[in-house]
């Protein structure tokens, strides 16, 4: 039986097949804990190569109104809103030495957005600013991340190169005690943290890494010291070297072409390709993206938000590959797959993604020209196994004389290091430098992690009550025990791949519940019944993720092929939706978490 849209069962039973074999080939039984963590001997990886000399100064002792923990987009969001909401002293602590989060730490060669620049970029109404690339370079992200840290003052009481060590709620004060490892021992009435999703860099755990002799470092540390150029390219350093790569996810795919433009011989160890699709980037006016009135960013974010949650849009205003692909992306909301035509939506969509990765294929075996090299190129999986990718250039650099594609899927990666090189599949390839494209770890930062002690009303510990319980939040911001405590980020609320406009609305949502503290002169805190509420919302609708996720290849999107079954709930209906229900209840329901400060303040 041949299926309308060109696919027989025969072929989607044999991809099926292929999609099997080529996960099995790469499940490890060691799952996660193949990476290791960049601390104790490794620890040199994290170290911060932009930061200026670090600066003595004094411990601080004073008190602010908020400690705003993380200096990403979420951080400086955080502040902004606040300062619009008339809130005087507002402390942002931040482990590099300037403000952007994931744009100061990454600044790799190729480095450039790959979701469009005018929904990316947060705040342009505000500022004013209208990007001049579809999708823009890493520089220009970080320097607008100053912009807004800069118009509202976000620098005046800033701490950088200072990690915050732990939160220890008073209740005399009626404030948290703020400790970092600069010595700091300060008190903030309200703490916001915004440590971001994956924000510990993470480096393969290939046997004998530290035996190698040559030159390595991870690509969120960039080494221009050695390798010469910025991140336009021009990387004189690496002209007489052989230059290794591991890693071939978003980032790998951005900095590949770099290395191939510019060194002696590049190795791409792969052992996963990623789905690269058209990237089509180009110069944009304003008039291209109706930068014309008031109000023209928002509405354009909102626009691509609602395509990419599975809601009715009249128009798309971004039209490029997320939104031409957003169902096959977010598949799992309810949003896109309504519980009643379960079984009939399973099987549109499996051979809408079939056509989509046939494309994808397809793709490769146009651009690359040696038939060997781009069978190995091709990805088997489900379009949204993975995250997808974007480039001109990366099939491309594989035509050079000096690019090798090295496929290492059969060894699970590469086999263990030498002094001299990597081996892969009983040969040693001998190199100069190997640079770690390799990513971050998931669920380590935030507090929900413990990594930082946080230790709410009578001295009960967040990690403990984590454990004891499971995470419990209203909306995923606020907690019981834990009072005038906002977390920013993904857990127990709704994600987007334009993450900084869900950061964008917690934050708006963080300095709304601030403010009605301070205008009731209240604390912020849920109680157990309002987190029950919200743990049955979540529980309601929430997508099976396991049928789909169970048949991808392995990485972070599914434990590294293990599954997720502990994966913390979120809102099912997506982003969108849940922005909406924020803004509603902000309106009819908020004062129900502010409860009276103690006799010691009020
Ligand atoms: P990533 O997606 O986690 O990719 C890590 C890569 O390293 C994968 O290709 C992985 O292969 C490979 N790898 C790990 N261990 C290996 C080993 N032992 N041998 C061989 N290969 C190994 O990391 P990323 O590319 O840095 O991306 C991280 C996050 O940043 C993602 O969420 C990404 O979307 C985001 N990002 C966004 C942009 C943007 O433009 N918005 C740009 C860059 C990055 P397997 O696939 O086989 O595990």
């Amino acid at each position: 039986m041949t299926n309308p849209a060109t696919l027989s069962s025969e072929e989607l039973a044999e991809l099926r097949r292929r999609y099997r074999i080529e996960r099995e080939r790469r499940v490890r039984p060691d799952g996660s804990r193949q990476y290791l963590a960049a601390d104790a001997e490794f620890g040199y990886y994290a170290d911060d190569p932009y930061a200026r000399e670090t600066e003595e100064r004094e411990p601080l002792r004073d008190r602010v109104d908020v400690a705003v923990i993380g200096g990403g987009f979420g951080g400086i969001l955080a502040g902004a809103r606040l300062r619009r909401r008339g809130i005087g002293r507002v402390r942002v602590l931040e482990k590099g030495g300037d403000f952007g989060g994931t744009w100061y730490w990454n600044r790799y060669p190729g480095i450039h957005c790959d979701i469009e620049s005018h929904v990316y970029l947060p705040m342009l109404d505000e500022t004013g600013y209208v990007p001049e690339w579809k999708y823009a370079p890493g520089e220009e992200i970080r320097r607008h991340a100053v912009r807004i840290a800069e118009k509202f003052d976000l620098y005046a009481d800033a701490v950088f190169s200072t990690a915050v060590t732990s939160l220890t709620w008073d209740e005399t004060s009626q404030a948290w005690i703020v400790t970092t490892d600069r010595g700091d021992k300060f008190r903030a009435t309200y703490v916001v943290t915004a440590t971001g999703t994956m924000s510990e860099l993470k480096l393969p755990g290939i046997p004998g890494i530290e035996n190698f002799k040559g030159h390595t470092f991870h690509t969120s540390r960039w080494d221009y010291a050695y390798t010469g150029g910025t991140p336009d390219g021009g990387l004189t350093g690496l002209a007489d070297k052989r230059v290794g790569v591991v890693g071939t996810g978003a980032t790998g795919i951005q900095v590949v072409p770099k290395l191939a433009e510019d060194a002696g011989h590049l190795y791409v160890f792969q052992r996963t390709p990623s789905t690269v699709d058209v990237r089509a980037n180009r110069r944009t006016t304003a008039r291209d993206v109706g930068a014309d009135h008031d109000g023209w960013a928002r509405e354009r974010r909102d626009n691509f938000l609602r395509i990419t949650s599975g809601e009715p849009a009249e128009e798309d205003l971004v039209a490029d590959r997320w939104t031409a692909s957003a169902g096959l992306l977010e598949k799992l909301l309810p949003s896109f797959c309504r519980p009643a035509d379960r079984q009939a939506f399973e099987a549109a969509y499996e051979v809408a993604d079939a056509v989509k990765m046939n494309e994808v294929r397809a793709r490769v075996e146009r651009i690359v020209a040696d038939a060997d090299t781009a069978e190995k190129l091709k990805p088997w999986y489900r379009y949204a196994c993975k995250r997808p990718t974007f480039s001109d250039t990366y099939l491309q650099a594989f035509n050079r004389d000096n690019v090798t594609l090295v496929d290492t899927a059969d060894t699970h990666g590469i086999e263990r290091m030498t002094e001299h090189g990597v081996v892969v599949g009983g040969t040693e390839y001998a190199l100069d430098c190997l640079v770690f494209a390799t990513g971050f770890s998931v669920g380590v930062s935030g507090v929900h992690s413990g990594r930082l002690p946080v230790n709410g009303r009578g001295g009960v510990q967040l990690l403990h009550a984590l454990a004891e319980r499971g995470p419990r939040s209203l909306h995923g911001f606020t907690s019981n025990g834990f009072p005038n405590l906002i977390q920013l980020g993904a857990t127990q609320s709704a994600s987007s791949v334009n993450y900084t406009h869900v950061l964008d609305e917690h934050a708006v949502h963080a300095a709304a519940l601030v403010a009605a503290a301070e205008a009731k002169g209240a604390v912020i805190e849920p109680s157990r019944e309002a987190e029950d509420a919200w743990l049955a919302v979540m529980a309601e609708d929430a997508p099976d993720h396991e049928w789909f996720h169970a048949e991808c290849t392995p990485g972070y999107y599914n434990g590294e092929g293990r599954g997720r079954p502990n994966a913390p709930l979120a809102y099912p209906h997506g982003a969108f939706a849940f922005h909406d229900l924020l803004k509603r209840w902000r309106e009819e329901s908020m004062d129900d978490v502010l409860v009276a400060r103690k006799a010691a303040e009020a």
